[in-house]
């Protein structure tokens, strides 16, 4: 059991370098899903992706909701068999038969999912079709459909060699930790000082979810401008996934650094966008971290930066937190929030009540979780971390509608 929740969390890890999940719907994914469609005469299909709580689906066919939870879930059977899962009829089928999407809901009678697999075999979700009325799926078909999801990986792989992310024109995630290691290890060997910028767009979801993707894209890309006009032309700029940048300052120490994430963040904050019906405004937090000589990779730069930058969301967002060794900032509580991947169950009513989440951050005395719905989530239950053999009562300190920042008893 717990061998198989460390491979999970291993498998999370490999998602996330994908770096796809809650990104926009694209032409790319929405042409194969269609393919699928008109090939196969389904009324469904679609490119699911199997987070730590969630199915999530980049391209979707005959679908109204753009997650579920994974008891609902047919392609979270493909991903945790990494083989291709075909039921002709789910009604007599006990590997399916008592899932809801065939008991309730969307009633489904035929499915068939190809696992979308990694070149080191990780199964990242699937290619589906699916249909409400019984159907035979021959050995033909499977190829096709199996064909077609390596399409889908090959669009996946694609978007991890680029070098520059095309909306922001921000070096892509790889290459700023490329570019961030040559300029470590430069600044290491003359004793320059270096620093690096980690920020995160405040509350973005609400953008998207208010003013549409499109509006939210061009939030990002007038973020990143604005930044650049401050920066010198020998900064670093990088994209680190969705909303979160990362920006390198060589020949900069943390205490020259921390006025420019100041200068960053105000012109952020002064940024207007006018759309339909609205004029739209954006904050953004800030994590700063200087090297010094226990800096001995990248990771643990980036790492202190995100510290920094968790801190300055907790504080309230809008802010430039600059980071400060546990043991300087407080003897006695070394509390680092570290982000983390982990698939979790919360527990409650006695246990009789569980509910799947993605464990996001950990410190010590806390951790951050995401859930499809919190709405259910009562303020006390157990959290059970299984790959870590972690078992923590926790009382919720705060809570949006897909997350929960929990105390440890
Ligand atoms: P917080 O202040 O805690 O950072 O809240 P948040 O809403 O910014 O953070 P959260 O991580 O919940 O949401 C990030 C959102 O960014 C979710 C996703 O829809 C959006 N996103 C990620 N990539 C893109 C993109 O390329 N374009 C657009 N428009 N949105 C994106
Ligand atoms: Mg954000
Ligand atoms: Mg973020």
């Amino acid at each position: 059991m717990q061998f198989e929740a460390e491979q999970e969390d291993e498998r999370l890890c490999v998602l996330d370098c994908y770096d796809i999940l809650d990104t926009p719907q694209e032409e790319a994914f929405d042409r194969i899903t269609r393919l699928v469609r008109r090939v196969f005469d389904v009324p469904i299909a679609a490119v699911t992706l199997i987070d730590g709580h969630r199915q999530w689906f980049k391209s979707r066919q005959g679908l109204n909701q753009s997650e579920t939870d994974l008891a609902h879930s047919l392609c979270n059977l493909a991903v945790k068999q990494a083989q291709p899962l075909i039921v002709e009829n789910t009604l007599v089928d006990p590997r399916v038969q008592t899932n809801p999407c065939v008991t309730g809901g969307l009633e489904l009678r035929f499915y068939a999912g190809i696992p979308l697999l990694t070149p080191e075999g990780q199964a990242l979700g699937t290619l589906c079709a699916a249909d409400t009325k019984p159907r035979s799926f021959a050995a033909h078909e499977v190829e096709i459909l199996t064909d077609l999801s390596r399409l889908v990986l090959s669009e996946l792989e694609l978007r991890t060699l680029a070098t520059t992310d095309s909306l922001t024109g921000a070096m892509s995630r790889r290459t700023f930790r490329e570019e961030a290691g040559r300029a470590l290890a430069l600044a290491q060997r003359h004793r320059h000082d270096l620093s690096l910028l980690m920020l995160d767009l405040d509350h973005f979801k609400l953008v998207n979810d208010t003013h549409g993707h499109g509006t939210g894209d061009r939030l990002l890309s007038e973020a990143v401008a604005a930044c650049r006009r401050e920066l010198r032309g020998s900064d670093i700029v990088g994209r680190l996934g969705g909303e979160e940048f990362a920006i390198l300052l060589p020949h900069t120490a943390a205490s020259a650094a921390l006025p420019v994430a100041e200068k960053l963040r105000s012109s952020i904050a002064r940024l207007r966008l006018t759309a339909e019906t609205a004029t739209i405004s954006a904050t953004a937090s800030f994590g700063v971290c200087g090297i010094d000589p226990s800096i001995g990779d990248v990771d643990t730069l980036l790492q202190r930066a995100d510290a920094a930058l968790y801190a300055a969301k907790e504080d309230g967002r809008n802010r430039c937190t600059v980071w400060r060794s546990p043991v300087a900032a407080a003897p006695t509580t070394s509390d680092v929030r570290r982000r983390v991947l982990k698939g979790g169950r919360i527990a409650f009513n006695a246990g009789r009540s569980t509910i799947d989440c993605t464990v996001r951050s950990l410190s010590q005395t806390g951790a951050g979780i995401d859930f499809v719905s919190t709405a259910n989530v009562p303020d006390k239950f157990k959290l059970h971390i299984l790959a870590d053999d972690f078992h923590r009562a926790c009382q919720v300190i705060s809570r949006s509608d897909r997350r929960l920042e929990v105390a440890f008893a």
